[in-house]
C-alpha cells in the first residue's frame, strides 16, 4: 500500500541568499557571535565560475529514478542525489547502481522531517540512520541537505561531526509546480543571468525525468557544464560573506505530496 506522506519540500531559496550566518536563518536568530562558534559558510552559489552546473535532485529513489538513471547515462552526465534514508531502504538497487554510474549519493535525512524542530537525540538519529545505510549501500555521504532547507546553527555542527558539509541550493526548479522544459529551465536560469549554480530538482516527480531530456538540452545551450556538487564546491570556494542585515523573506511553503 502506498503511502502518502505531506512534505513541505522545496524552500525557495532566493538566488541572492546565500550566506551565512546573517541571513539564512529563517526567522532563528544565530547563537553563534564569536569567531569561534562561526559554522562554515555556505554561500558558494552565487559566486560560482561561469558554466559549473550542479544537478541535484532530491527525496529519492522512487520509481521513476531509474529512468532518470538512463537520462543521464546517456549523455555522460554525473549528478548528485540527495536521497532519504527510508527510500534507499526501499530502493537499494537504485542506490548501488547511481554509486555504480559515478553519481554522488548524499544525505537528505530518513524521513524528511523539519530538523529545527527535533532534539539533538532525533536529530543526530535522521543523520546516522541514513549515513549508515547509504554506507551499507557503497555510498560514501559527504553533504547533508536539510529537508526544506531548514536548518540551525546546531545542526551545522551535528553535521559536521559526522564529517558532513551542509549543502543549499542556489537555484531552484521549482519542479513540483511546473512541468515543463520551458518553465523549469526558466527557474533555474532565469533571462539575463549566468549559467552556474546549484539546481535544485526532484527525482519523485514523473514530469521532471519526462522534461529531463529538453532541460538539459537548454542548460547545455546556455553553457552549463555539468558537475557534481563535490566537484562544484572543490571549483568554487566559499565566496565572502555578505553584508550584514540581509534578510530574505520567507516564502509561502508548499506542500508537496510523494508516495
Ligand atoms: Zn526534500
Amino acid at each position: 500500500m502506498r503511502r502518502l506522506a505531506l512534505v513541505v519540500c522545496v524552500l525557495l531559496v532566493p538566488q541572492a541568499a546565500w550566506a551565512w550566518p546573517t541571513w539564512l536563518n529563517f526567522g532563528i536568530q544565530p547563537k553563534a557571535t564569536t569567531p569561534r562558534d562561526q559554522p562554515p559558510r555556505l554561500d558558494f552559489g552565487d559566486k560560482a565560475k561561469a558554466g559549473d552546473c550542479a544537478l541535484t535532485f532530491d527525496d529519492g529513489p522512487g520509481p521513476h529514478t531509474g529512468a532518470l538513471l538512463d537520462v543521464l547515462a546517456g549523455r555522460h552526465i554525473k549528478a548528485t542525489f540527495f536521497v532519504l534514508g527510508q527510500h534507499a531502504r526501499r530502493y537499494p538497487d537504485l542506490i548501488r547502481r547511481m554509486v555504480a554510474d559515478g553519481h554522488e549519493v548524499e544525505n537528505h535525512s530518513w524521513d524528511h522531517p523539519d530538523m529545527r524542530k527535533l532534539d539533538e537525540a532525533a536529530r543526530k538519529k535522521e543523520i546516522e540512520d541514513t549515513l549508515a545505510e547509504l554506507r551499507s549501500l557503497g555510498a560514501a555521504p559527504r553533504y547533508f541537505r536539510p529537508p526544506y532547507g531548514a536548518y540551525d546553527p546546531a545542526l551545522l555542527e551535528l553535521a559536521h561531526k559526522d564529517g558532513l558539509e551542509l549543502v543549499l541550493w542556489s537555484r531552484d526548479s521549482e519542479d513540483w509546480k511546473y512541468h515543463t522544459i520551458s518553465a523549469i529551465e526558466g527557474n533555474i536560469l532565469p533571462a539575463g543571468q549566468g549559467a552556474q549554480g546549484i539546481f535544485l530538482f526532484h527525482d519523485i516527480h514523473d514530469s521532471t525525468i519526462t522534461a529531463m531530456g529538453g532541460v538539459l538540452d537548454e542548460l547545455g545551450a546556455r553553457g552549463c557544464r555539468f558537475v557534481t556538487v563535490g566537484e562544484f564546491r572543490e571549483k568554487n570556494p566559499a565566496a565572502e560573506s555578505r553584508k550584514q542585515g540581509q534578510v530574505p523573506a520567507v516564502p509561502p511553503i508548499p506542500l508537496v505530496a510523494f508516495q
